[in-house]
Order: structure tokens, then sequence, then C-alpha cells
């Protein structure tokens, strides 16, 4: 018999070996009731579509038995319903960590957010009237007891927090700012960008270094929407630099008529340099220099989720209440719970001892060199030092806390890293030379059992 025929003969018993879909169906009754039907039968097709794909290149592969087809289909269905966004651990040192999604939540923060979204809620319902109510009214009081500002709004984030300030307060006119403060936040956000997205004339005033009052004066004798500030959150100037007061600046535009709009970026509650810190701008020094509208993140140094909080002068935050733009930009009721049970903590003076990032931020080095030398006794490698952790977040440039870290000395660091970003849930560690550091600081006390078991299997297979 030619070699080609009998080859085709085999491909022919192969293909007619496959079982049928309705036959596997009936052998998937455990992956039907976890899956559902459509997708369990998504997933066998596609296991044979393999099958006969294989077969095409290989005629005399072996068709696989039913068990592996449906165990193919399981690893299928599996990875279709997993989870992209999942929980890992930060032994980086960064706090505020950005792409480790900045703060974890205080247990009453995750709480208030699980209750209001578990059924119905007054969200925009005036119980006492029994009709319709705002939204805007949840964290507002809490805004105004806390910070002092007459109104307050919570929207998205700070990035649309600031696009709708200068929409509803300068769109068509012109808003000046000081080219030192002209920057990029992260992730392509640029000030400059935002401020003419929202329809506002740009006005740069001063030089990179330094800005003079005279240098905001001049330019407010035109009709002018709005002088703006921006923390410059991500770096540091030194050297020949300047800036006016921000009383002075607030004097100067009130003068002329013209509101100060302050984005803090981070914008603490608490003052910084009690933590071994320098001084991070205060939403409450902002509003009695005379500053206007103040904008800042919920999820900075707040420590709250997701979140752009604004507080200031009544008839300006009305504005912005109104504008079309504050409805794209709303906050939704699970944030709104949560800003307003974090923002309770700053209330009832209990913030730097329940929010998870103030506990981080003012961990002793004692009880941080206690938990590193437990990793290392428990490990039985590795080596105790000294290091840094940062604040990070678009908060506090250059700033760093001194801190103790496990340091593990090995070949490879880029190689153990991986396979920690590879162990469940993941661990997000740092590198220095030759080895990897990893920071209990920024770790979760229940944590603690993780890392060191997952240190132990992941060293047992790296060669040291
Ligand atoms: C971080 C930051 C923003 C953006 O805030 P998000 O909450 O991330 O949208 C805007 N302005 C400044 C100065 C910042 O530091």
């Amino acid at each position: 018999m030619p070699v080609g025929t009998r080859l085709r003969q085999i491909l022919m018993t192969n293909l007619r070996n496959i079982p049928s879909v309705e036959q596997l169906l009936n052998n998937a009754a455990d992956l039907i009731a976890s899956y559902g039907r459509p997708l369990t039968l998504d997933s066998l097709r596609s296991a044979l579509d393999v099958i006969r794909a294989r077969l095409k290149t290989d005629p005399e592969f072996a068709t696989p038995k039913n068990d592996e087809i449906l165990s193919q289909a399981e690893s299928q269905l599996s990875a279709w319903t997993r989870p992209t966004l999942i929980p890992v651990i930060n032994a980086s040192g960064v706090i505020l960590h950005t792409n480790l999604g900045r703060a974890p939540l205080s247990r009453a923060t995750i709480s208030a957010m699980q209750t209001v979204s578990h059924g119905y809620s007054n969200l925009e319902y005036d119980l006492k009237k029994g009709k319709r109510g705002s939204r805007l009214i949840h964290a507002e009081g809490i805004l105004q007891k806390l910070t002092g500002g007459e109104s307050a709004l919570v929207v998205n984030n700070n990035a649309s927090a600031v696009l709708l300030i200068l929409a509803a307060l300068s769109n068509r006119k012109r808003a000046i700012i000081a080219r030192s403060q002209l920057v990029e936040i992260g992730g392509g956000f640029r000030i400059p960008d935002v401020m003419k997205q929202s329809g506002a004339k740009l006005v740069e005033v001063g030089t990179t270094n330094r800005v003079h009052l005279r240098d905001y004066e001049e330019p407010l004798s035109e009709p002018t929407g709005v002088v703006m500030r921006v923390h410059r959150s991500n770096f540091k100037i030194v050297g020949f630099t300047g800036e006016p007061d921000l009383n002075d600046i607030v004097a100067v535009a009130h003068k002329a008529g013209v509101p100060v709009v302050d984005d803090l970026g981070s914008g603490s509650l608490l003052d910084t340099a009690e933590y071994g810190l320098s001084h991070e701008p205060t939403v409450q020094e902002a509003l009695s220099a005379g500053v206007d509208v103040v904008c800042f993140s919920g999820d900075k140094l707040v420590g709250g989720p997701q979140a752009g909080i604004i507080v200031g002068k009544k008839e300006l935050l009305s504005k912005i209440k109104k504008h079309p733009l504050a409805r794209a930009v709303r906050a939704d009721k699970v944030a709104l719970a949560g800003i307003s049970a974090t923002l309770s903590h700053y209330l009832k003076n209990e913030a730097a001892q329940v929010i998870p990032i103030w506990q981080m931020i003012s961990m002793k080095r004692k009880q941080i060199k206690v938990r590193a030398e437990a990793w290392k006794m428990e490990l039985g490698s590795g080596e105790v030092i000294e290091s840094e952790s940062t604040v990070g977040g678009g908060s506090l440039p250059g700033e760093s806390l001194p801190t103790f870290v496990l340091a593990i000395a090995i070949k490879s660091p880029d190689k153990l890293m991986a396979k920690l970003r590879a162990a469940n849930p993941a661990i997000i560690a740092r590198t220095e030379h030759t080895r990897v550091l990893l920071d209990p600081r920024t770790v979760l006390p229940d944590q603690d059992q993780t890392i060191v078991s997952t240190l132990k299997r992941v060293l047992s297979e790296s060669p040291r």
C-alpha cells in the first residue's frame, strides 16, 4: 500500500475516533455546574478543534481520551473566567504604589463599601421627604466639618476634578499658571493638556525655576478665569528657585476679582512633618490661605478609595456642580460610601491608627526590624539591612522613610523577582545590585506567613 494511502487511512480512523460534542457533554456535568452549559460547550468545541488541527499536521496523532479532552476544556474554562485583577503582596516599600492600586483600605471603609453595594441605598433619595434627593450630600457634610470649606463635591478621581473645575470656571477664559507647575503626573497626565482640554486659555508665567508675584499681577490686568496652582507631586526643583507665598498669590488674584484654584495632588489631611517627612501641603492650609477651590485625590495620602475631592467656596462649587461634565465624572455609591468612611477616621482623630497607609507611614523602625528578622529566622537565610521606604503616589518627592529590609543575595535577582511575581498571590519586591529586597513596611501583617512560605519554595528551586 502506498505511504500516502496508509496515512490517509490512519487519519480517517483518528478523525472517526474523535468523540462528538454531545458525548463529551454527557460526561461534563461538573463543568456545566461550574461554568454553565453554553461556555462548557464552547470549551469542548475548542478542545476538539485543537485535536483536528493537530491531526492535519500529524495524522498519526493519537486522539486523546475523553478524560483528557475534558481536562483540557476545564483549563480553558478556568482561563476564560479567571479575573485579571487579582491581589498582590507589596513588598516594594513604596506605600502609595499607583501600579499596585494605591491605598489599601481601612476595615470600616471596606465594610461601608460592602454594605452599600449589597442592596439598595438612599443614594439619590431623600428619606424624610420621600422624593428625589442628591448624591452630592453624602460626603459633603463630613468634608465641610473636616476642612472648614463651605461646600464640597466628590468626583471620579483628581484628574477629573481638575478638568471639571477648569471647564466650569475657566472655559474660554484665561487660566494663569506658573511655568514651574506645568507638570506631568505620570501615565501621560499632563497639566497643560488637561487645562487645554477644559477649554481654558493657558497663560504661563514666570520661568522654570522662579516665579515672582509681579509675574501674576501683570496678566491679571486682563479678564481672567482662574489663577491655578499645581503641586509638584513627583519631583523637586532645587537651587536658585522661588515662588511667592500662597497668601500673596491669593491677595493679588482676589484684588483682580479672580478665584484661585489649588490642585494639591495628594492633599494630606494630617501633617506629614509629624512623621519624620517634610511638610506636604494640607487641605486646611490651602483653604485658610484663602484659596477658593482645592482638589485632591481620595486614594493618595487620604488613604481611601479612588476619588477626586473638591472643596471650596459655595458660589464656585455650585457652578462646578451644575456643569454638564459633573455628571460624566460623578462618583458612584461605592466610592461615596468608602470616602465618607475613610474621612470619618480623620474626624474621630483615629486616622493614623486605623488607615493602613498611615499605619505604614508611622510604623516604627524597630517594629519593622523585628518583622524582617522574623522572616529571616523562618526562612533560614538572607540578611536584614537598613534601607529606605518611600511614600510614592505623587506625594513627598525625593523623600524616604528609614526602614529595614530582608535582603536576599542571589545570582539572578531578576529571575527570583519573576518567580515571586508568578506566585499566588504575587509578591512584588525590589532589587539592588545582586540582591532582592523585601520591605515589611508595605506588607500587611496577615501576609507575613505567605511571604515566608513563598520565599522558601521559590528559593529551593533557585540556584543561589
Ligand atoms: C496625582 C495627581 C493628579 C491626578 O490624580 P488622580 O486621582 O490620579 O486622578 C492630579 N494632580 C496632581 C498634582 C497629582 O499629584
